[in-house]
């Protein structure tokens, strides 16, 4: 049988994964560390503004099971914060087992503990994977990048402020690879405002029983707590680490003004770094310490600090048999995003795997919207400053403009249906 093999077991490479392997595919998921989901474990907000839309147009097109797991697991739904409607936040210790357990129902091979360090071409047909095993090499007949854009820790040395030991574990488990440049993709750089390349990761965590009990109990009954902040941690520290975050939708006052608190199973903390003893001043932190990173004081993984060309279809030109998926996919960011193009460079895997020509998302939806959306933007140096998602920022204005974003399961439905892509995943 014709294999696929998937470098990157974050959220895009499992979707992906289970999507060819639901197809009937042979699937090899290759992961450098212990786990699956990577960034997946720090996250956990899922279903919050344009998301939940999105989620609900997998389920229709019958690509909805990463979906119901991370309903299945969620501490809390339907949560109203600064910047969000209607989130649900999984629990990022119990999600990854789910996950674990539903790819190796399908029959997907789990290759833990194994980096890919590169690739065997010929003229523009990926032949083989080499993993970092010496002399192990891994046939296939389509490939896909998902190694996300974290790391290697030299990127977080010299754009952000040194390895903070976060979820990634690089020291322990070895730099990302990306297959796509090592294949002779053209790679180009993202800039933050500053000018320096790459994004912080957006937030930290801290270990629940670290805090005072009744801040916990209150964090843990409600979901999301709102601190307000004044003086020393307002003017410095926390409005400069919210400049330096990937993600969008956290650039607004009430991020800058309130330490906000999301009960994750953890305590996920919504700024990318805080120094501990600043922190300890507060009511209730005085005894606080950071879980991930484990240097929370100082920061977090730079991210996106470069992009891949690919096409709608997600295939990575002139390469015939390469897809990318998730962060690699250029510009796009978030759980949900990972989910869709992971579920999509899956499927186009399988099509290509019977000879028949991968597919784009129809533009009627909004995960078709979002991998043009990007991709357009990718275009020009200016579209490169920007990072784009579901939940905020300039490509959520779009989707709400263009009247994309509904709660309403039926219309999601109906539209899915009248773009011709009801079960197209099942
Ligand atoms: C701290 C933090 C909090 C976040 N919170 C949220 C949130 O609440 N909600 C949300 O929607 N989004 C959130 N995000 C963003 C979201 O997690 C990511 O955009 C998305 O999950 C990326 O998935 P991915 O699969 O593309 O990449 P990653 O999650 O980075 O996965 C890439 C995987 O590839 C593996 N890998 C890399 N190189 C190799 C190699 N050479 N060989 C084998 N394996 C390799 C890595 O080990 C990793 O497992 C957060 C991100 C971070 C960092």
């Amino acid at each position: 049988m014709k294999q696929l093999v998937v470098v990157g077991g974050g959220w895009a490479g499992c979707a992906a994964a289970l999507t060819a392997a639901k197809k009937g595919m042979a699937v090899a998921l290759v992961e450098r560390t212990d786990r699956l989901l990577a960034s997946g474990l720090v996250g956990g907000i899922m279903r919050n503004n344009g998301r939940f839309t999105a989620a609900e147009e997998l389920v229709s097109m019958g690509g909805g099971e990463l979906i119901d797991i991370t309903d299945a697991c969620s501490r809390h739904a339907k949560l109203d914060f600064p910047g969000h409607r209607h989130a649900s936040l999984y629990d990022v210790d119990m999600v990854e087992a789910l996950i674990q357990q539903a790819l190796i129902r399908q029959g997907v091979k789990l290759l833990f503990l194994h980096r890919a360090v590169d690739v065997e071409v010929e003229e523009n047909t990926v032949k083989a994977v080499r993993l970092n095993q010496e002399g192990l090499i891994l046939e296939g007949a389509v490939f896909i990048d998902s190694t996300g854009t974290a790391g290697p820790i030299g990127n977080c040395s010299r754009y952000g402020n040194g390895c903070a030991m976060c979820i990634y574990r690089c020291p322990a488990f070895g730099p990302r690879v990306s297959m796509a440049v090592k294949a002779g993709a053209e790679e180009l750089p993202i800039r933050r405002a500053e000018g320096l390349p790459g994004y912080f990761s957006g937030s930290c965590e801290l270990e629940p029983s670290s805090l005072a009990g009744w801040l916990l109990e209150e964090i843990r009954a409600k979901g999301v707590v709102t601190i307000p902040l004044t003086g020393e941690l307002r003017a410095a520290k926390v409005i400069e680490a919210i400049k330096a975050k990937a993600c969008r939708q956290y650039s607004s006052a009430a991020f800058q003004d309130n330490l906000i608190l999301l009960d994750t199973g953890a305590i996920k903390m919504m700024v990318p770094y805080l120094p501990l003893q600043l922190l300890r001043r507060l009511d209730g932190f005085e005894r606080a310490i950071f879980r991930d990173p484990l240097g929370g004081s100082k920061g977090n993984s730079i991210r996106f600090s470069g992009l891949v060309r690919r096409d709608n279809r997600l295939m990575v030109p002139p390469l015939e048999n390469l897809l990318v998926a998730g962060e690699r996919a250029g510009l796009v960011l978030g759980h949900t995003e990972a989910i869709i193009t992971g579920t999509l460079a899956g499927y186009n895997a399988w099509r290509l795997s019977r000879g028949d020509e991968p597919v784009e998302l129809p533009r009627s939806t909004t995960g078709g919207q979002l991998i043009a959306y990007a991709r357009q933007k990718a275009r020009s140096a200016e579209g490169r400053r920007s990072l784009y998602t579901l939940a905020g920022g300039e490509f959520w204005e779009h989707l709400q403009r263009h009247r994309f974003y509904t709660t309403d399961r039926e219309v999601i439905r109906r539209r899915v249906e009248s773009a011709g892509a009801l079960n197209l995943f099942a």
